[in-house]
Formats: structure tokens, C-alpha cells, sequence
């Protein structure tokens, strides 16, 4: 029996436009599609799942590669910023996304690979999107059809690879308000590097002057088709003095929230198991970030 024939992808026209209104342009041909880093692009191409006519390179836009903290808090994130970047200019803003942008493969992966990038992949298991819905981002997405619009990111992911964008607009940048208290995302894995989630919680904790918890919210990731808030978790802890059982209690609804498949990554139950001290370590950290914040503020 002869070996399959191995079929190049088709050849495609590459574009490396400076100035966002040209890109925009360029989105809307027919099978245009965005290119940022391409770790996840030239994958997708050679598996066939994507076949485009037209290659829209946007890192060549300055608007879309910066990172600007302003002075109420807010910060925007370039969609075409490096993870290596918002790994380490983010680190005292935004923590949790930055412990995620840093767990991205290999060092060559995050200063190819762009935030923009995975968020638009919308892989459940991807590293930054739990933690940036936890931290309430919204997507800002433009086209030159219809403009500019800007989607909570909890709205944005429809199911694993897929989400609201449509095929010409392109995701400028991400958007997140102040943060007051702490955040954290870990992931469980096989390996210390080089792996993809089998589980990943964030959270974020504000807390009162009396130390108990004022606001939270808890997202998690790769154990459903998308990653998902999880209010009923962040519930749990809000008004408590975090301590051990508010945070079980925190655990527990991070578990009945959760609907993993059996793939190759893990079983359900595995994942469903290795759920709880994931989520205990994620909101203890969370708290401990908090709690130092607090000290700083007050000393
Ligand atoms: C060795 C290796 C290890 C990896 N490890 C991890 C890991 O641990 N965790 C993890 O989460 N991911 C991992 N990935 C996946 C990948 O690196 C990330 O998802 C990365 O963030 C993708 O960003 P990119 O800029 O390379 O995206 P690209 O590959 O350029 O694009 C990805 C998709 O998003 C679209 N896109 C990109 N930018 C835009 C935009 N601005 N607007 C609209 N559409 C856009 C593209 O058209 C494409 O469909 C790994 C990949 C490799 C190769």
C-alpha cells in the first residue's frame, strides 16, 4: 500500500500593512485572514484548517503593538503585542494575565506569539483568556465595512476555535479597567513547559478594609468548549474571610461548573480531580497578591 500523497497547502498573497485602514481594506478580500505571530497559523494552514487567498500580516501597525497603561488604570493591549511583552509589562497591572502570557510555550513562542493571537485562536486551553475575563477585558474589534465595536470577552468566545469575530474584522486591541486587590492564573500540565492546559483557573479579589472580601470573579479554562466566568464560585468567597472552607467552597463550584471531555490532554475525571487544588492555589495566590497590595497602599 503507498503512502498518502501529501498535499501542499494552496499559495496565498502576503501583506504587510503599516497603517490600520489598510488592513482593513485587505481583510475584506475574499479568504483574507490576519497573521500576527503565526505559531498558530502556520499549524492551522498546514493541518488544512485554514486555506487562505490573501495573508494580512498586522504587526507592521504601530497601534496595534502598544501597550498603554493610563492614568485612571485602564490599560489597552495592543492586539499584535508579543506575549514576552505583556509578560513583563504587565506584571504589577495586570498579574494574572501576565502569569498567563509567561506560561505560553518556550521563550521563541511568546516573543513571536501575540495576545491578539490567542484570543482569536479561541482554543479553550488558550493561557491568556481565562485571566483576561477575569479581569472583565472587553475585544475591540474594527472592519471596514462596519466599523469599530467592542465585545465583553465574556460574550466573545462561541466555542473551541470559534467566536463572534467575523471573518474581515480584525481584533485592535484588548481592553481592561483598573484593578484594585489581586489576580492569579495557573494551569495544570504534565510537563513544567511546553505543554497545553488540562485545566486553568484565574481569579481576582478585591478586599474591604476589614480584610474580607469585597468583589471577585473566577474564570477557568480547558475544562469546557470555551473558557467561562464562574459566578457562582466568585459568590462564594465574596463577603467571607477567605478563609480554608470559603475557599473550598470556591473549589467546589469551580468543579460542578465545569464540563471537560475525555481527549488526549486527560480524562474528565482527571481534569475534574486535578480542578480543586488548581483553584485553592489560584485564589490563595490571588489573595496573597491582595493582601500585599494592601499593604503597600496602607504603609
Ligand atoms: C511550540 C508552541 C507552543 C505553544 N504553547 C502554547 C501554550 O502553552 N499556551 C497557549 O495558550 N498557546 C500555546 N501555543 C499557541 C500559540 O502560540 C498562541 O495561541 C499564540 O498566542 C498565538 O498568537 P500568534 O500571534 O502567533 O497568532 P497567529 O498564529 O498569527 O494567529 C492565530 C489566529 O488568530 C488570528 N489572528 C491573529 N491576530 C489577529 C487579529 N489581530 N485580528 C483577527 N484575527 C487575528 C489568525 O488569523 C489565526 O486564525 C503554542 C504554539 C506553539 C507553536
Amino acid at each position: 500500500m503507498s503512502a498518502p500523497a501529501v498535499v501542499a497547502p494552496p499559495p496565498f498573497t502576503y501583506h504587510r500593512p503599516a497603517l490600520l485602514a489598510d488592513a482593513l481594506e485587505l481583510m475584506a478580500l475574499d479568504g483574507a485572514v490576519a497573521l500576527a505571530g503565526a505559531t498558530d497559523l502556520v499549524t492551522m494552514r498546514a493541518h488544512g484548517a485554514l486555506a487562505p487567498n490573501h495573508v494580512v500580516d498586522v504587526k507592521a501597525i504601530p497601534a496595534l503593538r502598544a501597550i498603554e497603561h493610563y492614568a485612571d488604570g485602564t490599560v489597552a493591549i495592543g492586539a499584535a503585542a508579543s506575549l514576552e511583552r505583556v509578560a513583563v509589562e504587565c506584571r504589577t497591572t495586570l498579574p494574572a494575565v501576565a502569569d498567563g502570557a509567561l506560561l505560553v510555550g518556550a521563550p521563541q513562542t511568546r516573543a513571536r506569539g501575540t495576545v491578539g493571537g490567542n484570543v482569536c485562536r479561541a482554543s479553550p486551553a488558550g493561557d491568556t483568556l481565562s485571566a483576561l475575563l477575569a479581569l472583565g477585558a472587553r475585544a475591540r474589534l474594527a472592519s471596514a465595512a462596519g466599523g469599530e465595536r467592542v465585545v465583553a470577552l465574556d460574550a466573545f468566545f462561541t466555542g473551541p476555535g470559534r467566536s463572534v469575530r467575523a471573518p474581515d474584522e480584525l481584533l485592535t486591541r484588548l481592553e481592561l479597567p483598573p484593578q484594585l486587590g489581586g489576580s492569579a492564573y495557573a494551569r495544570f500540565t504534565y510537563r513544567r513547559a511546553m505543554d497545553l492546559a488540562v485545566a486553568g483557573v484565574a481569579a481576582r479579589v478585591t478586599l474591604g478594609g476589614d480584610g474580607r472580601c469585597a468583589t471577585a470573579t473566577v474564570a477557568i479554562g480547558a475544562v469546557g468548549p470555551t473558557p467561562a466566568l464562574v459566578p457562582a464560585a466568585a459568590a462564594a468567597l465574596v463577603g467571607t474571610a477567605c478563609e480554608a472552607d470559603d475557599v473550598r467552597a470556591v473549589c467546589e463550584e469551580v468543579v460542578r461548573a465545569a464540563s471537560p471531555i475525555d481527549d488526549v490532554r486527560g480524562t474528565r475525571r482527571h481534569r475534574l480531580r486535578v480542578l480543586v487544588p488548581l483553584a485553592r492555589g489560584v485564589v490563595e495566590t490571588a489573595l496573597a497578591r491582595a493582601r500585599a497590595r494592601a499593604g503597600e497602599v496602607t504603609a
